[in-house]
């Protein structure tokens, strides 16, 4: 063991700038930093330079059966308490990574790429909100007590639960569940993405901080297949909250069937950008771009990555969307100009290069961008953009998760709600019409959890999550809490 065997802030970020290779092996359990029961290591990267920055522990099941018995020996205690004195914890933990936003933002643009000012505003502005916005939720919330008919319908917090999440917004993800989770009352074992961990156990360091009673949060790291899987099928474990890819989530909610667990999923997405026949296709096409390329470099489950034009108006889409596509310079977190850092790892840099191939293959356009990036080092990908696809091709089907953007041509509105629609994913779109109340009719026929019109912003306290594969359950705002719930009818 090294003296860096706290991974904190302090420790993580004092090691990273050193250039050494940070050890984060320790687990949070029960209160405490504690070593793994498994001696495994996995290997954290810089994704621009390629070089291996952090080790985590590849953790056991055994290490998920002890932090799964310290959330719940805590429950019992954590359940009584006031939602006011559960806010506390909640509003102080918000604070100090508030307080540190620099230093927070900098380890998110050192574990998952993108520039430091992106990490300030989403990396580390949607977790400071949500912690803020459970604090004032825990406060005001009716757990007990509404009579209907002879009942009284109380709400109780549904126990143990397992947050697993994924890399690209990763102290977002984890947030949004557990400030959540600890306004209903629930304790809870994260299990953060592989991938791009720090960020979480850099949490795990404030949570520790705040002085939260032991066990009520616990970081186990290590692998979907062990350390994920062991959480889902835990008999202890009440509810699994996911964020990742479809695939797991159906391996997830397969698991939970066996003890009949309540799994909240919040899944991939391929979502449509419907820019309409009277919009303005500048403005459409550079707001899609921002919440497409723009947002973590296309790591976005959100990402309006079709964007449908009527068939008359594609070669100026084209035009306005390679002009944009330009304004995106792909650079290292802390490279002057760069305005999207490079894909988080490796598979996925292979992956999406993958996918920019199949385009070329299956005779989609390619107006800007490719395989080329001018560069040796680093997972980095051009924005590129296809155009002329058609709904059946391959880049317009699957989810890419990187700055690759599809131009789809349609004759009509009704077709393009059509092809909108034509996907087994739900979670986003976007409508851009000149006329509000047409954009508004047309938002309504979209099968998605979230709908910007015209470039309405991002609401942080609306409900969030998917129709279809895209998941189950919603997240955020007032109706998070109730993922969390019981609910019980005591009739009198
Ligand atoms: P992933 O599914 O590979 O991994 C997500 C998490 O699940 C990781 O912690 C991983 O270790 C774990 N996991 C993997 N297999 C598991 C299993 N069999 N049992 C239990 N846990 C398992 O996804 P990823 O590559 O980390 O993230 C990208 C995906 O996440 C994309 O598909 C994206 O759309 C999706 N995503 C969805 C949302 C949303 O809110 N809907 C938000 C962000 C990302």
């Amino acid at each position: 063991a090294t003296a860096r065997t706290t991974p904190t802030l302090e420790n993580l970020l004092a090691g990273l700038r050193a250039g050494e290779v940070v050890d984060a092996t320790a687990l949070y359990v029960d209160g405490r930093w504690t070593p793994s029961t498994s001696d495994a290591r996995i290997q954290v990267f810089d994704p621009a330079t390629e070089q291996v920055i952090a080790e985590v522990a590849d953790g056991s099941t055994d290490d998920v059966d002890a932090a799964v018995a310290a959330a719940k020996a805590a429950l019992p205690a954590w359940s009584a308490l006031s939602g006011a004195e559960r806010a506390d914890y909640l509003e102080r933990v918000g604070q100090i990574v508030g307080g540190r936003l620099d230093e927070f933002a900098e380890l998110a643009s050192r574990d998952v790429g993108g520039p430091v000012e992106a990490s300030k505003l989403v990396q580390l502005g949607l977790p400071i909100f949500n912690f803020g916005f459970y604090a004032d939720l825990a406060r005001s919330y009716d757990f007990g007590g509404q009579e209907v008919g002879n009942s009284l319908v109380v709400k109780e917090p549904i126990g143990v639960v397992g947050c697993i999440t994924p890399w690209n917004f990763p102290a977002h993800q984890v947030a949004l569940k557990v400030a959540a989770a600890f306004a209903a009352g629930c304790t809870v074992v994260v299990k953060p993405s592989e991938v791009a961990p720090l960020l979480v156990h850099a949490i795990a360091g404030v949570m520790d901080e705040v002085g939260l009673p032991a066990g009520v949060f616990n970081l186990v790291s290590g692998v979907g297949p062990v350390v994920g899987e062991a959480l889902v099928a835990h008999p202890d474990v009440a509810m699994v909250s996911f964020t990742g890819s479809t695939r797991a989530g159906k391996r997830i909610a397969e698991v939970a069937a066996g003890s009949v667990k309540r799994v909240a999923l919040e899944l991939g997405g391929k979502s449509a950008n419907v820019v309409l026949d009277d919009a303005d296709l500048e403005e459409a096409i550079a707001g899609g771009f921002a919440n497409s390329v723009g947002l973590n470099c296309g790591q976005a489950c959100t990402a309006l990555t079709r964007v449908l034009v009527p068939a008359d108006r594609l070669a100026e889409a084209e035009e306005i969307a390679a002009r944009i596509a330009g304004t995106y310079s792909i650079g290292a977190w802390d490279e002057e100009g760069t305005v999207i850092g490079p894909l988080v790892s490796k598979v996925q840099h292979d992956k999406v290069r993958g996918y920019i191939q199949a385009g070329i293959d299956e005779g989609a356009t390619l107006v800007t961008g490719g395989l080329d990036t001018g560069r040796d080092t680093g997972w980095f990908v051009q924005p590129t953009v296809f155009s002329d696809v058609r709904n059946d091709m391959t880049i317009a089907r699957e989810e890419i998760f990187g700055p690759v953007v599809a131009i789809l041509p349609y004759g009509d509105e009704a077709e393009a709600v059509s092809i909108a629609n034509d996907t087994v994913y739900g979670l986003a779109a976007a409508v851009w019409s000149g006329d509000r109340d047409r954009a508004l009719r047309v938002a309504r026929q979209l099968q998605a959890g979230q709908v910007q019109v015209n470039g309405g912003a991002f609401d942080t306290a609306a409900p969030f999550g998917g129709y279809k594969q895209s998941g189950l359950g919603r997240e955020a705002g007032a109706a998070g809490i109730e993922e969390f719930l019981e609910t019980k009818a005591i009739q009198l």
